[in-house]
């Protein structure tokens, strides 16, 4: 047999959770022909990857790296840490189908976490033009999910309100497009506009419309820590009202969501989450506001914050939230004149402007026009939590990763890396079939991604060789792109697009 690419002497992990073994691949075109020895083969290249391990390429369930992967400095960031296929519509983020206006309107408000210039607000986005943005221009794969947020925008605007039952049938109507063009689940970010308006009743309906096609619902849900028990009682009563088997997006593992999981799958809720290996968060500064400040279009949110009277109302809740205030420091803040406010802590920023907290951050969110990323640091306390985090057997790897400004988190830039290097060679937390399991072949399985995540005979070509000994995720708060080290040749769909350690220019993504 002829093989155009072999890939021989390496330690077959093949991401099933299967105990790796010393094993040859062979790939013709796109596809793994063969998996064996494979002395003597002919092929057109015979890449030796004696002392390394051969796996899946990683998938990567939650990342705002869409529009990254068209073009710009992070275009190929996932790639270097062996990510060749990722989710979009993170926490129900889109820009598809709406009209011009509200599409304008969208894209203001999601612009803090995306460079979103291929956005052409001159006419309506539909979905086919959408998803033509990506075609012939990704150098991984994508997997579509029904964005909740512009479906609910298109049916019923910024409205502060419960959908009508004609709002949930448009709704119902566009989240079948979206299932049609192959979307896998269902992202909702019920702490965010105009999702956070929506009740059960809505979620169920959509829910149930996602699980005729086989998908999943997938939540950045209506609480976390002190209010994970709120946000997952509603997460698994839509798992079981609409029969959907259910994944909370970023959720850590503390006693308190422990023994919500435990009570979920109890109950018979078919549920995964996934968590990034770093202890902070990030999200827009907007966020962290009292919930009405944040209701209503961009524009309506600006009145809002510029009102004295409303400043004066939630200068409480504002103190309380931004607790402790040094643990925020800006990812990126995009004002008309650069501040060099990036890297700062919000309280450094805060005497440099001298200014009450809320008038602070008030003022930035509108400088800024809503573009203030931040990244949130946990208390020393939980950091421990990680390690239960990924101990936990419904626990999959997405990082979160969020591709803008100058200091953003490093979990977009060194996640895979770093748990290969420091959970299971240093740490020991896992065994590395456990972790690439976690990256690759449970993602598949539970996004129902078909013939990829496994390195088996028919499957698709996309592998990361990478050296178990030197592996390495080396971005850190203080340099946040620094590269991986470790992964040596990274392929897509039988590509590759890093070859001993460098980029190979290629769009040889698909939208899956
Ligand atoms: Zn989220």
């Amino acid at each position: 047999m002829n093989y155009d690419i072999v890939i021989k002497n390496g330690l077959l992990i093949d991401g099933s959770g299967a105990l790796g073994k010393k094993a040859d691949i062979g790939i013709v075109g796109d596809v793994i022909m063969a998996i064996g020895d494979l002395q003597g083969a002919d092929a057109e290249r015979i890449l030796d990857a004696n002392g390394m391990v051969v796996c899946p390429g990683f998938i990567d369930v939650h990342v705002h790296s869409e529009l990254a992967l068209l073009g710009g400095p992070d275009k190929y960031a996932p790639l270097k840490m062996g990510v060749t296929t990722q989710l979009a519509s993170p926490d129900g983020f889109s820009w598809a189908p709406l009209q011009r206006n509200l599409l304008k309107e969208m894209k203001d408000y999601l612009n803090v976490f995306y460079d979103d210039e291929c956005i052409d607000i001159s006419k309506d986005l539909t979905l086919e033009r959408f998803l033509s943005l990506f075609k012939g221009n990704i150098p991984s794969n994508i997997v579509l999910q029904v964005p909740h947020a512009s479906v609910r925008l298109a049916a019923m605007g910024w409205k502060d309100s419960w959908a009508t039952d004609d709002e949930i049938k448009v709704m119902e109507k566009i989240t079948r497009e979206w299932m049609e063009m192959g979307a896998k689940a269902f992202a909702t970010g019920l702490e965010y506009e105009p999702m956070r308006r929506s009740d059960l009743r809505e979620l169920v309906a959509l829910s149930k419309v996602v699980s005729e096609y086989g998908g999943i619902y997938v939540a950045h849900q209506r609480g976390y820590g002190n209010n994970v028990h709120l946000g997952c009682k509603e997460t698994f009563s839509i798992g079981r009202l609409a029969e959907i088997p259910v994944h909370i997006s970023h959720l850590a593992i503390d006693p308190l969501a422990a023994e919500q999981v435990d009570y979920g799958v109890k109950q018979g809720v078919d549920i995964t989450f996934e968590m990034y290996p770093y202890p902070a968060g990030c999200t827009h500064l907007l966020l962290y506001l009292p919930e009405d400040a944040q209701v209503g279009s961009p524009e309506d949110v600006k009145e809002r914050l510029k009102d004295r009277a409303f400043r004066e109302k939630i200068s409480v809740q504002v103190e309380k939230a931004f607790n402790p205030i040094k643990n925020v420091r800006f990812a990126s803040v995009r004002t008309p004149q650069p501040m060099g406010w990036e890297g700062k802590s919000l309280d450094t920023v805060q005497e440099e402007l001298g200014l009450n907290l809320t008038d602070t951050v008030c003022d930035i969110i509108l400088m800024s026009g809503f573009r203030a990323l931040a990244i949130y640091h946990w208390e020393d306390k939980l950091h421990p939590y990680l390690e239960a985090t990924y101990k936990h057997p419904l626990h999959m790897v997405g990082t979160d990763g969020i591709y803008i400004g100058n200091r953003p988190h490093p979990r977009g830039y060194g996640s895979y890396p770093k748990i290969l290097g420091e959970y299971v060679r240093d740490n020991k937390w896992l065994t590395l079939e456990q972790a690439i399991y976690k990256m690759s072949g449970f993602p598949a399985k539970r996004f129902n991604i078909k013939s990829r995540g496994i390195l088996m005979e028919g499957n698709y070509a996309d592998i990361v060789v990478f050296d178990p000994s030197e592996i390495e995720g080396t971005a850190t708060f203080e340099q946040p792109r620094s590269e991986p080290k470790g992964i040596h040749h990274v392929m897509v769909n039988g590509h590759f697009v890093i070859s001993d350690g460098i980029v190979k220019d290629g769009n040889y993504g698909r939208i899956l």
